[in-house]
């Protein structure tokens, strides 16, 4: 290759360049280097045509942060938040996020530092609630001289992927209560029913992703208290509160569904959902300390101090920590409530406008969190010529992303379409994405022959017999 004093002399011609007329690499690392300012551009280009963060519906995850926030982040791009011991006041900073979340969800735990840990989002978490459960229950059938080797657990239809790769990972059976039209959130009656002496724990759901609903934690706390003193087992609950977490403590605290309910052991959120904070963050609390499995703490002693350590990786980003708690002390109780609640009344605001349109129909009528689900009217359906798959790509074709997709288990039959509401979101943008579905409708509605989608529909009922929403 000819010597090129591209950084030097200031001549670079980027879109001259052969790179940027070759294929770009993709299965060695290549022989020789290429300039930086030609690497970068092919490395940015990659993410050049996907659609603005901001207008994907689909996500619930951060695609907002204010100046402050995303510049604390890049300036602490490089830090490794395992490194306490070179960055102790990050693991302060770690430790002060956990206490003020715990006492967000009224932990009754005293002393200075609450029971918690960071992970990289809800799944972390998740994982980490649900193996310190197992170990609880393993514990105590070893000491009462029972089977420990069938541990179960119970939760609706409607989880999200985390628990299914929970329970498969850890080897624990996975019992579903269906979630179904008439329960769209979880049918406490059916989850006591599928308990045992093996249940490690019940899941419900705060912000359950399919829906946006909340499943009844209290009523399923009342329950599992008549039902753990008529049994006498201890089956405890782990809340999956990935979104709501961050929801509930702002636009319905008087609402009990934490740690002022008896048997609510352990909860788990995603920071980088209503958080407000980017990719990956999440936290998971315990009641107190006596929850959290001694076994789960790891010591190591290799990094200038005796460290102990809970979580499923080892080395992880410290700069999402810094930015909750920037968020926490920025923003406090008052500005998440402000995002939040504008949040709710766009979302309101959506859902009300597609309720009106002849062509859909809301799933519930009223929304718990800033996200709802519509479907298509089953009368309008029979003669139309097109299905949600369709406006989702007619949206795509505006830079929306709104996802359309089919039901869980048992009503898969039904197709419905999402929309996530989160800072970010005005009620501008909301009335241009009301005005885009409109005009995509309208184009939809010319069709004279139905869509790929919809002759698929059609067969599908055909040959099941029944009505393709219901
Ligand atoms: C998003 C979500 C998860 C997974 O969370 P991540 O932060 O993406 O790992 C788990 N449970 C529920 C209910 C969720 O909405």
């Amino acid at each position: 290759m000819s010597k090129r004093n591209i950084n030097e002399d200031g001549t670079t011609v980027i879109f001259g360049s052969k790179e940027m007329r070759e294929p770009a690499p993709s299965e060695f690392i290549p022989q020789h280097k290429t300039p930086a300012q030609i690497a970068y551009q092919i490395v940015k280009d990659e993410t050049f045509p996907q659609t603005q963060p901001r207008l994907n519906l689909a996500t619930f995850v951060t695609t907002y942060m204010d100046d402050y926030g995303t510049r604390l982040m890049n300036e602490a791009v490089g830090i490794n938040y395992i490194d306490e011991t070179e960055y102790p006041r990050v693991a302060v900073m770690c430790g002060r996020c956990i206490n003020m979340v715990a006492n967000m969800w009224n932990t009754p735990e005293p002393g200075e530092w609450k029971t918690g840990a960071v992970g990289i989002g809800s799944s972390e978490a998740c994982m980490l609630g649900g193996v310190a459960a197992w170990l609880r229950w393993r514990d105590r059938r070893k000491a009462a001289g029972k089977p420990f080797d069938k541990p179960n657990l119970v939760m609706s239809t409607a989880y999200q992927v985390v628990w299914e790769k929970f329970c498969q990972l850890w080897q624990i059976e996975m019992r579903t209560v269906p979630i179904t039209h008439k329960h769209p959130t979880l049918n406490i009656e059916e989850a006591l029913n599928m308990c045992d002496e093996n249940t490690i724990c019940i899941v419900p759901i705060a912000g359950v992703t399919w829906t946006g609903m909340n499943d009844d934690i209290e009523g399923l706390n009342d329950a599992l208290e008549e039902y753990n003193s008529r049994t006498g087992y201890d089956i405890p609950i782990h809340v999956d509160a990935a979104s709501g977490g961050f929801i509930l403590p702002f636009l319905n605290p008087e609402k009990k569904w934490d740690f002022r309910l008896k048997w609510v052991l352990s909860i788990s959120t995603s920071g980088h959902k209503y958080g407000l904070v980017y990719p990956g963050l999440g936290w998971v609390i315990w009641r107190d300390k006596s929850y959290l499995p001694g076994d789960m703490s790891f010591s190591v002693n290799y990094l200038g101090a005796s460290i102990t350590q809970v979580g499923l990786n080892f080395s992880r980003p410290a700069a999402q920590i810094l930015a909750q708690y920037y968020n926490f002390i920025h923003l406090g109780m008052d500005g998440y409530r402000e995002i939040h609640s504008n949040s709710m009344t766009i979302a309101k605001h959506c859902h009300e406008a597609i309720g009106k349109m002849k062509c859909f129909r809301n799933y519930s009528a009223e929304l718990e969190n800033p996200l709802f689900i519509w479907h298509l009217d089953p009368e309008y359906e029979k003669t139309a010529n097109w299905t949600l798959f369709d406006l989702q790509d007619k949206l795509m074709q505006q830079g929306w992303m709104v996802p359309a997709y089919t039901m869980p288990k048992d009503i898969e039959e039904m197709v419905v379409m999402r929309i996530v509401v989160r800072q970010g979101m005005s009620r501008d943008m909301a009335d241009m994405l009301l005005g885009d579905i409109a005009d995509s409708v309208a184009e939809l509605e010319k069709l004279e022959y139905p869509t790929p989608t919809r002759i698929a529909a059609q067969k599908a009922e055909k040959c099941k017999g029944k009505v393709f929403t219901h």
